[in-house]
């Protein structure tokens, strides 16, 4: 056997938390909490993500390679294996406190920080908390979880102190689709509730509506509806993008086609065989559709100017 080193090493010898039906949970150690993001394609800077591995299973999730660094590869470890970062408030509060102010971070940009693990872990809640005592960065959180209204009266102590946004993915609103792509995340009209509770609490949420996938989840009345129902909800924004299938994603996101859209497989697997990403008159043809769709709901607002209560630029109010 070959090895390990780095992640994958730290992987093997993290000592098991509990294990729950096939779930396994670990403990990993962390020196850095926050890590960078040099794309310009992204609107943040530094992102963070509590956990490594994510419960919720979604057949399209592009972050089971992440899962391959620690020499992981089977499809299902990924939603099994279940990596819990060993949390040290001091060690947490130093890396926020050495951040230029204006910093921008996202939460949860590669597993969710309100998976099922959380209910018992906490450990997005201890990361919120240390936010709620600092002042001057801009905030996103990104969740299919309506276990994020758990936490609301956090984040509006977040809000008064930072620029914050929070988005709920909401892929459908078919359940029995939801179901099958994206197993044991809660339902949409669950996700939709969950943007009802946090814009009444005054907080500002966006739906991010991807991955779009082709003639699965794409047709104008699809996409239409999930905007609709956010809007009403009080969804200030809209964000979407189409799939993109990596091969780690491929090997479960195939069987998935196989098992329930037979006559699309030859064509998905023609297309993401030759490339991740597709290009050329499709991603147009979307954008072009949520742009409408958009405009049609007044989901297009813009980031807000309105300057939190506590914004501090200078700031270091850690004790
Ligand atoms: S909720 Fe997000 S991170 Fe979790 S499996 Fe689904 S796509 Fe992946």
């Amino acid at each position: 056997m070959p090895q390990l080193v780095g992640i994958a090493r730290l992987a093997a010898e993290s000592p098991t938390l509990e294990a729950k039906r096939a779930v396994e949970y670990f403990e990993l150690p962390t020196r850095n909490y926050l890590s960078k993001c040099d794309s310009p394609r992204m609107p943040f800077r530094r992102m963070i993500n509590p956990y490594r591995g994510c419960e919720f299973g979604c057949k399209y999730c592009y972050a089971r390679y992440t899962h391959e660094f620690m020499e992981l590869r089977d499809p299902a470890d990924f939603e099994r294996k279940i990596f819990v970062k060993h949390f040290d408030k001091a060690a947490f509060r130093a890396e926020l406190n050495a951040l230029p102010r204006g910093e921008t971070i996202a939460i949860g940009t590669a597993t969710d920080p309100y998976q099922p693990a959380e209910r018992r872990f906490l450990l997005t809640r201890s990361m919120l908390e240390a936010f709620a005592s600092t002042s001057g960065f801009h905030i996103g959180l990104i969740t299919k979880s309506d276990l994020i209204t758990r936490d609301i009266g956090l984040f509006q102590e977040i809000a008064r102190r930072h620029y914050l946004t929070l988005v709920i993915t909401i892929t459908t609103l078919d359940r029995e689709l939801a179901r099958r792509m994206e197993p044991l995340a809660p339902r949409p009209d669950l996700r939709l509730a969950a943007v009802r509770k946090l814009s009444a609490a005054g907080l500002r949420v966006a739906v991010n509506l991807a991955p779009i996938l082709p003639l699965i989840n794409d047709s104008d009345a699809s996409l239409d509806a999930v905007a609709q129902a956010s809007a009403r909800a009080g969804a200030q924004k809209l964000g979407g993008n189409v799939v993109y299938l990596k091969p780690c994603t491929q090997s479960a996101f195939f069987p998935f086609l196989s098992e329930h859209f037979p006559s699309l497989l030859r064509r998905y697997r023609e297309r993401f065989g030759r490339d991740a990403y597709l290009r050329g008159a499709y991603p147009e043809t979307i954008r072009d559709r949520l742009n409408r769709i958009r405009r049609r709901y007044g989901l297009d607002a813009p980031d807000s100017e309105t300057e939190p209560e506590l914004w501090d630029p200078q700031l270091t109010l850690f004790s």
